[in-house]
C-alpha cells in the first residue's frame, strides 16, 4: 500500500464504516468471554446471557432516549430495513409505501420489491425532505413512510420530529433509517414519532455486523425460519458479544457529541470553501455546517468521481464516491439525482467523511491533495 506524501494514510470514509474506539472492541471481547452461553437456554451459562443481553439492551434503549422501548437485534442496518418494509408490507397487503427518494439502497431495494405498491417523495432544491411535501404525497392508502435521518450521500439530516408527527397525524407508520445519526447528531426516541428506528454500530464506532431496529410497533413477524429469539422477530442467536461493543462505543460517542460535531463541521466547511474555490465547476451537496458532522459531498462536472478517488486512494488518502459501480460502468447514484444533481455532476462526486480521529493536519492534507488532483483530471 502506498502512503500519503508524509509517509501517512488518512482515512476519511467514516460514512461507509467508522474506526472502532478500541474500548468497544475491548467489552465485545471480553462478553464473548463471560456471556458465551445461548440466552435461549435454560441452564445457568444461557440464564446469566439472557441477564446481561437485556441489561445491555436497556442501556441502549436509555443512551437513546428511548426508557420502554425494545430494541430488536438484527445484523446491521440493511436487515433492519428489510424487516421493516416487508413486515408492514406483508401486514397491509393492499397497503402502500411512501419512500423519501434519497434512502439508502437497503431501503430502496427493500421497498422496490413492492414496487407496484410504492411511490417515491423527492426532496426540495436543498435537499430536504419537508412535511409540506410530504402530506401531499402520502395517499388514503399509504401505510408506511421511509425515510434516513441523516443521508448517508449528502449528509441532509431530515426533521424526523416533524416528519414522524405528520404521519402520526395521517395514521401512517414512520420508518426512520437512523444508521448515519445514531452517535453524530442527537436522536432522542422519545421525541419522534416514528414506529421504527434503525441502527448499525460499526457507523459510530462499534462493532460490525451488529444493528437492528428500535421498535415501537407490535404488527412485525419474523421471516428468517428459525428460533423464536428476539419475541419471535428475529432467528438465530442474539449477537450479545457485538450489543456490548456497540454499548460502549454508543457511550462514547454521545460522550463527545456535541463538541465532535462542532469540531467536524468546522472542518467540513473548510474543506468545502477551499474545494470551492479552486474549482470553479465545484458544486456542494448538502450542507457542511448543518449536516452530518464532518461529511463533505463534492460534484465536479465532466469528472469521473471513481478516478479521483483512486488518485487519492493511491496518494494515501481514502474518500468515497456519489456512485455504485454496476457491472464496470458507474451509474449516477439515486440520491444524489434526487438532489438536483445532473448524471455528470453525480459520476463527478467524491464524498470525504471524517469522524474523531481526524484532525487539522488531515484536512489541510487532503485539501492540497484534492485540489491538485482536481486540476490534474481537468488538465
Ligand atoms: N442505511 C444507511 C443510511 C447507511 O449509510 C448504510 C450503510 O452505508 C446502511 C443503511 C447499511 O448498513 P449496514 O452496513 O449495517 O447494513
Amino acid at each position: 500500500m502506498r502512503a500519503g506524501a508524509d509517509g501517512e494514510r488518512r482515512y476519511l470514509d467514516y460514512a461507509a464504516s467508522a474506526p472502532p474506539y478500541p474500548e468497544a472492541l475491548d467489552a465485545q471481547a471480553e462478553a464473548a468471554r463471560r456471556w458465551f452461553g445461548n440466552p435461549s437456554a435454560g441452564h445457568a451459562a444461557g440464564r446469566s446471557a439472557a441477564l446481561e443481553l437485556r441489561r445491555l439492551k436497556t442501556a441502549f434503549a436509555r443512551a437513546l432516549d428511548f426508557p420502554d422501548g425494545r430494541v430488536v437485534l438484527m445484523s446491521g442496518a440493511t436487515e433492519a430495513n428489510n424487516w421493516v418494509i416487508r413486515s408492514v408490507m406483508a401486514r397491509f397487503p393492499q397497503g402502500r409505501v411512501l419512500v423519501a427518494a434519497d434512502v439508502h439502497a437497503s431501503v430502496w431495494q427493500a421497498a422496490r420489491l413492492f414496487e407496484a405498491r410504492m411511490d417515491v417523495l423527492a426532496p426540495d432544491r436543498t435537499g430536504r425532505v419537508t412535511p409540506a411535501a410530504l402530506a401531499d404525497a402520502l395517499r388514503p392508502d399509504t401505510r408506511l413512510f421511509c425515510c434516513s435521518h441523516a443521508v448517508n450521500e449528502t449528509g441532509v439530516v431530515h426533521d424526523v420530529a416533524a416528519l414522524s408527527a405528520l404521519c402520526a397525524r395521517r395514521g401512517v407508520l414512520c420508518h426512520a433509517d437512523g444508521a448515519q445519526a445514531v452517535g453524530h447528531v442527537p436522536v432522542r426516541l422519545s421525541e419522534l414519532c416514528c414506529e421504527f428506528y434503525v441502527f448499525a454500530a460499526h457507523k459510530f464506532g462499534g462493532p460490525r455486523g451488529c444493528g437492528g431496529v428500535c421498535l415501537r410497533w407490535a404488527g412485525g413477524a419474523g421471516w428468517l425460519a428459525g428460533g423464536e429469539q428476539e419475541d419471535g422477530l428475529r432467528a438465530g442467536t442474539e449477537n450479545l458479544p457485538g450489543l456490548a461493543g456497540a454499548a460502549v462505543a454508543l457511550g462514547r460517542s454521545l460522550a463527545t457529541l456535541p463538541r465532535e460535531a462542532e469540531r467536524l463541521r468546522a472542518l467540513a466547511c473548510r474543506l468545502a470553501a477551499a474545494a470551492r474555490g479552486a474549482d470553479a465547476a465545484c458544486r456542494l451537496n448538502g450542507d457542511p455546517a448543518a449536516g452530518l458532522p464532518g461529511l463533505v459531498s463534492l460534484s465536479f462536472a465532466g469528472l469521473d468521481g471513481h478516478a479521483l478517488a483512486a488518485d487519492l486512494d493511491h496518494q494515501g488518502f481514502e474518500v468515497g464516491t456519489g456512485s455504485a459501480c454496476a457491472g464496470s460502468r458507474p451509474a449516477p447514484s439515486r440520491a444524489l439525482l434526487a438532489a438536483g444533481l445532473s448524471p455528470e455532476e453525480a459520476l463527478g462526486t467524491v464524498r470525504v467523511s471524517m469522524g474523531r480521529l481526524t484532525g487539522e493536519i488531515d484536512v489541510d492534507a487532503v485539501i492540497a491533495a484534492l485540489t491538485a488532483t482536481v486540476r490534474r483530471h481537468r488538465g
